[in-house]
């Protein structure tokens, strides 16, 4: 269950946290995989390692996913070298916390730009090699408090939710071509994005949590792993929530 075989994927942002663990986990079954970071080589080349560690293979690809153009041209080199693209993981993402009365208007800009078009614009150049195959998976990092809402956390929050909106859209729109889309909506996972909070607000978030601890990126990547196989093929639209009970 859950190979991959013969696939080619293209993770956004997988040189660190979560996308590092979904790169790991799709090449342990089968799948070449992108890389793709923004400017951390050297942890891209770390992703790279471990990909190899399990056995698989793949490659790094710097791009700015919130670069349209850039976007393009990385996929059609992708499918022109390797043939295909199977699977799409839009993980790439930044939150900049701030309450409502001091949010700056390029905070907004920068993490809508990264967060939401960033996904669309993978979304639209991956479609067309997955409408040409009749077959492709896409899967959209969203997450909790695109859901429960957090304060600090208006701009990130709703650009999460947004990535909702687009991953029921695109899975209406390209249910009928073989492309199904869904979305992942992790809770507290251990990463740098979080790693920064204080201790005692770490603390709070965990009391909140029915399971009592923090979420792994290989528990995030398990999630990934399902809904890019051939056994998630009735699977679309959906929102995953790996969130240890946090938001029900
Ligand atoms: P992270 O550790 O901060 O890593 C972010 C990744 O995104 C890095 O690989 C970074 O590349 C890449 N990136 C940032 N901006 C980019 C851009 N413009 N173009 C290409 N790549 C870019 O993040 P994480 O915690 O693993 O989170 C991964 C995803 O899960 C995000 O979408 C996040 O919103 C979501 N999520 C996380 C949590 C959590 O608790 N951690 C919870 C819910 C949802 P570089 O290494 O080159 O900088």
């Amino acid at each position: 269950m859950f190979k991959l075989d013969g696939k080619v994927a293209l993770v956004t942002g997988g040189s660190r946290g979560i996308g590092r663990a979904v790169c790991v986990a799709l090449a342990a079954r089968g799948a070449y995989v992108v890389v793709n970071f923004a400017g951390n080589a050297q942890a891209a080349d770390d992703t790279l390692a471990r990909i190899r560690d399990a056995g698989g293979d793949g490659e790094s690809k710097q791009f700015d996913v919130s670069d349209a153009q850039a976007v393009d041209d990385a996929v059609t080199d992708i499918v022109k070298r390797r043939g295909r693209l199977d699977i799409l993981v839009n993980n790439a993402g930044i939150a900049l916390d701030q309450l409502l009365i001091r949010i700056k208007p390029e905070e907004l800009e920068k993490t809508f730009a990264t967060n939401v078009a960033g996904s669309l614009w993978c979304c639209k150049a991956a479609m067309r090699p997955m409408m040409k195959a009749k077959r492709g998976r896409i899967i959209n990092l969203s997450s909790v408090v695109a859901e429960s809402g957090n304060p600090g956390q208006a701009v990130y929050s709703a650009s999460k939710a947004a990535l909702i909106g687009l991953t029921k859209t695109l899975a209406r729109e390209y249910a009928s071509r073989g492309v199904t889309v869904n979305a992942v909506a992790p809770g507290f996972i251990e990463t740098d994005m979080t790693s920064g909070l204080p201790e005692q607000a770490k603390q709070a978030i965990v009391a909140q949590t029915p399971l009592g601890r923090q979420g792994t990126v290989e528990e995030v990547a398990a999630a990934v792993v399902f809904l890019a196989s051939d056994e998630a093929s009735y699977v679309t639209g959906q929102v995953l929530r790996v969130n240890g009970g946090m938001y029900v």
